[in-house]
This record gives C-alpha cells, sequence and structure tokens, in this order.
C-alpha cells in the first residue's frame, strides 16, 4: 500500500493508558510481559502448566517437519476433563458454568457440577451409538447448553467435531458432512430467532438424505415444533441423554489427538477444514483467555456474544472460558428481538464484567443509537474486546464511550480460525492502547508486516501480515488437503505463515490490521486498503458503517464504490434531508481525510451489508453488484434477502 494513503489511520492521535487500578491486580504486569517475550518455547511450556496433563510431555515443540507442526510431543490429556472435572474436583462445582439466556427470555443456570453430569451422560450417549475415539461428528444447533455439552461430549471420547452455523442452509451442511466423513450428526428440532421458532431439523434432514454414511441423527427438543422422524436414524436427546449415567471416566489422549475442524466462513473461497489438536489449542485457549480478558474466576462474569458456530466460539465461549474455570453468559438469540436493548439488559441483569463482540455489532449499535445502551445500568463492565475485522477508529471510541462508560479498555484482538487463539491483541493491564490498532503481538508469537519480496518494512509503511514462528494452536493441516494447507498459507513466503491480510506498522511499531489483502483497491496503480476508506467514512458524524469495493474502471483500473449505512434518527433524518448532496459530501468527505485519490466513484445509501454469520461483511458480493454480475456463492450468507435490497435500491447504471 502506497505511502500516501496510509496517513489516515496513522495520524489517530488518540491513546489510552490502562486504568491504574486494573493494571496494579492484571493477571500479564508490564514486568511479565517483558520476561515472556525473550523465550518462546520457556513461556509457552509455562503456559501449559495451566492445564492437567495425565502425562508429561517430552518436547515443547517440534518444527523439525514444516509447516507440520507438533506440540507438547508425548503429552497426554483430556480436554473436556480440563474444562470441566478438574474445577469439580478442586471444590467449584457450584459455581456457574453459564448463565443461559433463551431468546423468549427462559433461562437456565448450569455450574461446573451440571456441567459434568451433561457431559459424561452425552458421552455415554454417544458410545451408545458406537462412536468411537477418532470418528469425525457433526453438530448443526442453536445457541443452547446441549450444544456446548455435545462439544464436549465429543472431546471427552476424542471424538472431533465440527460445529455449522444453525443459519447455514442445507447444501452448506451436506458439503461440511461430507468433506469430514461424519457419520453422527447432532441438532435440534431448531432454536428461537428474531422472536419466532426457527427450523433446523428440515435442514439435517435434506443434507443427510445424501450423505449414505450418516447413521445417526441425535435432536435436541428445543422449541417443541413438528419434525419429520426416521426410525433407526432419528434418536431424542432426552430420551437417549437423560437414561445415561452421569459417570463416565475421562480418557487420555495424545497432544495431537485432533479435537475439532472448523470449517472457515468463505468469504473469500470454497470452505476449508480447518484441522485444530488438542495440547497446543487448549494451552494457547486457555492462556490467552487468561491473559488478555485478565479473567479473575471467582468474581467475572464473561460473555463473548457471538456464535458458537464461530471458531470466536468454540475458543472464547467453550475451550478458554472453561479450561479458566470462568462464568460466563450464553445468549439464543438477536440482538433486537424483542427490543434494541437486549444485549445491555443481558448486562444489567447478570452483572456482565467482560464482554467480547464483533465490531459489526458495535456498528449496529451506532446506528441504532446510544440513547439505548444510556436507558440500562453498565457499571459492572470493566472490559472490552472486539474481534472479528479491523474495528474503526470511531467505532471503537463509541464502544468505549457508550458501552463502557469511558473507564473499560478496549482491546482489540486480531486473529484467525487458523490461528485458534489470539495473536495480537493489548493486554489490558500493561498497554496503552489506539483506536483501531491491535497493538503487537502477544508474548510467545513472532508476527512481522513484509514487502513483496518478504522483509519487514519500516516503521510507517503497509505490507502483508506474517507469523513467522509456529505457535501452540496453530492448525495441523486442512482436513483431507494437505497441499492445499502448504499452497493457502506457506507458500507465499517460504518459511512463513501468510494470514492473507494487509497491515501496516506506526511509528512505535505498533500494528494496524487492513483487511483482506483480496479486497486491496488498485486506483490509477495506488494500492488502497478497504478498511482506511471505511474508517473515514465512518469518521463522518452521519455515518454508522460502511463497506467500499473496487470496481473495474476503463481509466483507472479500479474505481471505488461506497456502500454506507447512516447513524441514530436524528442523523438519518437531516441526511435525508440532504438529498444527493449527501454523497457528494461524504465523497468529498474521504478526499479530504485521505486525499482525492481515494475520492469514491459512487456512493450509495442502503440498509443492510451482506454479512456472514460472523459479521464480516462478504465484500465480494458488493463488488458483484458494482460491476453488475450475477452474485457468486451465497451459502453462507446470514440473510440472503439483504443482496435484494440494495440491488432494489441502486440507481440505474450502477
Ligand atoms: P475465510 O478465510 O473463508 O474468508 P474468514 O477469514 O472470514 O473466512 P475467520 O477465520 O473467522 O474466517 O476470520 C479471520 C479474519 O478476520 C482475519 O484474517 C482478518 O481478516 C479478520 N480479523 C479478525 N480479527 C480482526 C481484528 N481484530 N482486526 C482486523 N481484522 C480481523
Ligand atoms: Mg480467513
Amino acid at each position: 500500500m502506497s505511502g500516501e494513503t496510509l496517513s489516515n489511520l496513522l495520524s489517530e492521535g488518540r491513546r489510552f493508558p490502562p486504568p491504574a487500578a486494573l493494571a496494579a491486580e492484571a493477571n500479564v504486569t508490564a514486568e511479565a510481559y517483558e520476561r515472556a517475550a525473550a523465550d518462546g518455547e520457556a513461556f509457552w511450556a509455562a503456559a501449559a502448566d495451566r492445564l492437567d496433563w495425565a502425562a508429561p510431555w517430552t518436547q515443547v515443540r517440534d518444527w523439525s517437519d514444516p509447516p507440520f507442526a507438533r506440540w507438547f510431543v508425548g503429552g497426554r490429556l483430556n480436554a473436556a476433563y480440563n474444562c470441566v472435572d478438574r474445577h469439580v474436583e478442586a471444590g467449584n462445582g457450584e459455581r456457574v458454568a453459564f448463565h443461559w439466556e433463551g431468546e423468549p427470555g427462559d433461562t437456565r443456570t448450569l455450574t461446573y457440577a451440571d456441567l459434568k453430569d451433561e457431559v459424561s451422560r452425552a458421552a455415554n450417549a454417544l458410545l451408545a451409538l458406537g462412536v468411537q475415539a477418532g470418528d469425525r461428528i457433526a453438530i448443526y444447533m442453536p445457541m443452547i447448553p446441549e450444544t456446548v455439552v455435545a462439544m464436549l461430549a465429543c472431546a471427552r471420547i476424542g471424538a472431533p467435531h465440527t460445529v455449522v452455523f444453525g443459519g447455514f442452509s442445507a447444501d452448506a451442511l451436506r458439503g461440511r458432512i461430507l468433506d469430514c466423513d461424519a457419520h453422527v450428526v447432532i441438532t435440534a428440532d431448531g432454536g428461537y430467532r428474531k422472536g419466532a421458532a426457527s427450523a433446523l431439523k428440515p435442514a439435517v434432514d435434506e443434507a443427510v438424505a445424501q450423505c449414505p454414511d450418516v447413521r445417526s441423527v441425535l435432536v435436541v427438543r428445543r422449541t417443541g415444533q413438528d419434525v419429520a422422524w426416521t426410525e433407526g436414524r432419528d434418536v431424542w436427546w432426552h430420551e437417549l441423554v437423560a437414561a445415561q449415567y452421569a459417570e463416565h471416566e475421562p480418557e487420555a489422549f495424545d497432544a495431537e489427538h485432533p479435537l475439532y475442524i472448523m470449517y472457515t466462513s468463505g468469504t473469500t473461497a470454497r470452505p476449508k477444514g480447518i484441522l485444530h489438536t488438542t495440547g497446543g489449542y487448549l494451552t494457547q485457549a486457555a492462556w490467552s483467555h487468561w491473559a488478555v480478558f485478565d479473567v479473575k474466576p471467582d468474581r467475572d462474569v464473561y460473555w463473548t456474544a457471538a456464535d458458537i458456530g464461530w471458531v470466536t466460539g468454540h475458543s472464547y465461549i467453550v475451550y478458554g472460558p472453561l479450561a479458566n474455570g470462568v462464568t460466563s453468559v450464553l445468549y439464543e438469540g438477536t440482538p433486537d428481538t424483542p427490543h434494541q436493548g437486549r444485549w445491555w439488559e443481558i448486562v444489567q441483569k447478570y452483572g456482565v464484567t467482560i464482554l467480547y463482540c464483533a465490531p459489526t455489532a458495535i456498528r449496529t449499535f451506532m446506528k441504532w443509537g446510544e440513547e439505548i445502551p444510556e436507558r440500562f445500568d453498565l457499571s459492572s463492565l470493566r472490559l472490552l474486546g472486539s474481534v472479528g475485522e479491523p474495528i474503526n477508529p470511531e467505532a471503537w471510541v463509541w464502544y468505549r464511550q457508550a458501552i463502557g462508560g469511558d473507564r473499560c479498555p478496549v482491546v482489540d484482538t486480531w486473529w484467525q480460525t487458523e490461528t485458534g487463539a489470539q495473536m495480537i491483541s493489548p493486554l489490558p493491564g500493561v498497554s496503552t492502547c489506539k483506536p483501531g490498532s491491535a497493538l503487537r503481538p502477544l508474548p510467545g508469537i513472532s508476527a512481522e508486516v513484509v514487502d513483496d519480496a518478504g522483509n519487514p518494512v519500516p516503521n510507517g509503511s503497509g505490507g502483508y501480515l506474517v507469523l513467522t514462528q509456529p505457535w501452540p494452536s496453530m492448525l495441523r493441516t486442512i482436513w483431507g488437503d494437505e497441499q492445499r494447507y502448504i499452497d493457502t498459507y506457506w507458500s507465499r513466503f517460504p518459511g512463513y505463515y501468510f494470514a492473507g491480510d494487509g497491515a501496516k506498522k506506526d511509528e512505535d511499531g505498533d500494528i494496524w490490521l487492513l483487511g483482506r489483502v483480496d479486497d486491496v483497491m488498485n486506483v490509477s496503480g495506488h494500492r488502497i486498503s478497504t478498511t482506511e476508506v471505511e474508517s473515514a467514512l465512518v469518521s463522518h458524524p452521519y455515518v454508522a458503517e460502511a463497506a467500499v469495493v473496487g470496481a473495474a474502471d476503463p481509466t483507472t483500473g479500479q474505481g471505488i464504490v461506497a456502500f454506507v449505512i447512516l447513524r441514530g434518527a436524528g442523523e438519518r433524518a437531516a441526511a435525508t434531508a440532504q438529498g444527493d448532496d449527501l454523497a457528494k459530501e461524504l465523497r468529498s468527505h474521504v478526499a479530504k481525510e485521505i486525499g482525492p485519490i481515494a475520492r469514491p466513484r459512487q456512493l450509495l445509501v442502503v440498509a443492510e451489508l451482506p454479512k456472514t454469520r460472523s459479521g464480516k461483511i462478504m465484500r465480494r458480493l458488493l463488488r458483484d453488484i458494482a460491476e453488475n454480475r450475477a452474485l457468486g456463492d451465497v451459502t453462507t450468507l446470514t440473510d440472503s434477502t439483504v443482496m435484494d435490497a440494495i440491488r432494489e435500491g441502486l440507481p440505474s447504471g450502477a
């Protein structure tokens, strides 16, 4: 990315040092941080001691056959035992593991002792269905406690799970079941979304009709809606699981035993089955959750407001928080059901202290207006986190102020399905935060920003983000496709893991993520990042959210086309009154903030943007629209009607 277009984010001058009280009690202090950076292997060996091992490892990491890594070689452990039983054995069985809140307002409380019984029963049920260690199990569920129980039951018997978003189609589900050859599917009749029961079982029936190897479908009754039933294949959870003993002796598995396969969301290409194994994954999920969120298991109420079907749900709803013995909130539904203050009502009700969510949610709340969170008592919050996309500085500041009462640090955490756990992030008791920057690699992690030739760029410049050393929770391969693993991640820059994201280092050497390399625009030979133009738009008082794409342009190569969503009702009214002048003003605003080269060729006000279930904007679909093409694969879109609405709103010729 050329120098002059980098100036916009780099000129962000606001700084937020850690609150003194938090820093004084922080899990990771400045001094520990310095020490950790010195020796990666010793650091991770100490982090692994957070877990209970049935047999010790003999080697911290084996990188003798890159890019195939092994961590904690020879060690044996059981992930479910580490997430559940050991807390009960330590006398914390009565601690709440989950405050679960159903969308219609029904609730359940599960203690660690409850969870141990449920997971043991479910493990026995899977054994009764003939599941053996190593068999894959597909999970297609709403956000209910049984989803966590099902995952842990799989882990307990060594059967890798693959959780598929409840919002995905039968086709998407079938593709994933076939790709990993799962023989058992765990699902529910349905779940609640946007105020209504939404069915899941019909999609399973449709998918499984063409998966001859699926022999059992275990069905949780959540909504009570009618379901079709295939005798001999379908089994009710409440019949099979409830009939089992609440005792199950967990077996220890090799540190490299597969824990799960997670298909990437498909923002850019055909989904890849990312394989995670047990010892290294759990070590880094647990350590990062403890350090980045500064969790105090006896006091905090932690909430990752994301779907379990996304890697964030795996590492920071299930494995990280449970390995640390923390109390969490689990919420089934959407943020605006039955009203736009639902999240804040939940924070107030359970006294949530730490909240972790995606920038897309934050920008949605900005759009709804800050008078909504203002109606609730959010004083329990002490720390906020963001994940999933670059967070625009304006959204970061809004999050800190409107939600965090201007007292909570905001940690912007960069990582991927492939990395398994957080990689680049502030530490709340150590780092002085900069809105929009993920700052530095965490202890034990080595990241760099390199140019086309793979050389580190100087401070103040941009390039490609790479990871220069293996890390414990790294993906081990793409399921069934080693060549694709090598080609996708390890070939662009030999010896380095290529993340696929653009980034830059500021004058202090801190890292700013610039979005996907595939999304970078090329205007008259200038490489311009989508993130930068979008952040410029969001810095205008009328704009809550923006997506920009480069569309083929006969004179400039690509021209920038911007889609924007307006903020709060008052701003929307004022903006509407301006009519056509608004687009002009916003385009000029970008030119002023970044430079005339970044002025969007075209700007469209829309009501919604196309997103994946994890909240990422699917720019490739907007590019299809901007270039007047038929839409590409839409199977991983949350709401497929969004694209029709955008197309209808387009002026002719767009
Ligand atoms: P696919 O690879 O199929 O497109 P995906 O990349 O959307 O799927 P994830 O693994 O959930 O699926 O997303 C990881 C990506 O999300 C990162 O590569 C990066 O582009 C973006 N991302 C995540 N967290 C941050 C963050 N804090 N700042 C900037 N970008 C982030
Ligand atoms: Mg990705």
